[in-house]
């Protein structure tokens, strides 16, 4: 497989990650996943323009534009031959002595991408998967998509453990979002989602969720609920670029309505799979 590695397609096994990048020893960096079907990216700009705007909140300048990027991306997808699978692109802050100053402004960000196959979770999507409530440890800038994932990956490990798919994170009993997704509910016909704050990452899925449910008449609202709200709602998703719309039948062991999948969130998911459509011409 081809990857890029600072601006430039190289064969993987030839490229060089030095000890001393800066994302290697602090997760001093940014990163994206960007999902691609039938050879296309879906959402591609809105994930590079978050990209742009994670780097920026930290201080890093990409030294690319967003069309810059995509057609390294787009040349990518072509080398390897990539027809259902994920982009994941790495910015860190570049390779210096190590110093928990920032380096000098000569040294250049590292920027990585590679490719990944990978089909839609489409029996789980069916069926709906059970998650576990969790605290949610994480720092103050989760809008951040930031390398440093180890709280996240605690909850991840901490749901698989329990037999669950994922981890539905609250700060004192508000819901935030999963570990890897965004959470979302409904009730009485009404899909409530945590607003865009430092809370929670703005995922890209959740902004195609609203724009979809506006335009096809659904009232969705951007408001944050309790875990007691969530345990009674009529019916509880995820959303995220690899999770897809991916409903959450069962939550600390108690059924989510009649432990189906709902209504609402089927219609969703065939908004969802129209848009897709729409876009990479599935
Ligand atoms: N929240 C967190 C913490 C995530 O890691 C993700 C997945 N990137 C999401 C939400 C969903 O974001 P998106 O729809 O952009 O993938």
């Amino acid at each position: 497989d081809k990857v890029i590695f600072n601006g430039r397609l190289t064969e993987r096994s030839q490229i060089n990650i030095d000890l001393e990048d800066r994302g290697y020893q602090f997760g001093d960096g940014v990163y994206e996943v960007i999902r691609v079907y039938n050879g296309s990216l879906f959402t591609g700009e809105e994930h590079l323009q978050r990209l742009i705007e994670s780097a920026e909140s930290i201080q890093i300048k990409v030294p690319y534009s967003i069309s810059e990027m995509k057609n390294l991306l787009l040349k990518l997808i072509e080398e390897n031959k990539l027809f259902s699978g994920i982009i994941y692109i790495q910015i860190t802050r570049g390779v210096s002595q190590r110093n928990h100053l920032f380096p000098s402004a000569d040294v250049v960000p590292s920027f990585v991408a590679y490719t990944r196959e990978l089909q839609s979770p489409t029996e789980a999507m069916e069926k709906g998967v059970p998650a576990i409530t969790l605290e949610d440890i994480r720092w103050l800038r989760c809008d951040i998509k930031s390398l440093n994932l180890l709280p996240n990956l605690l909850a991840k490990q901490k749901a698989s453990e329990a037999g669950c798919f994922e981890a539905l994170q609250h700060r004192s009993g508000t819901v935030t979002e999963g570990s890897s997704s965004n959470v979302s509910i409904v009730v009485d016909g009404k899909i409530k989602t945590h607003p865009a704050t430092n809370l929670i990452l703005n995922g890209i899925t959740r902004q195609v969720l609203l724009d979809i449910s506006r335009k096809n008449g659904l009232e969705i609202i951007e408001e944050a609920f309790s875990v007691e709200e969530m345990l009674q709602a009529d019916e509880v998703f995820l959303s995220g670029t690899t999770t897809e719309i991916m409903p959450i039948i069962e939550i600390d062991k108690q059924k989510i309505a009649n432990g189906q999948p709902g209504p609402v969130t089927k219609q969703l998911q065939v908004l969802f799979e129209d848009k897709i459509k729409e876009q990479c011409g599935l």
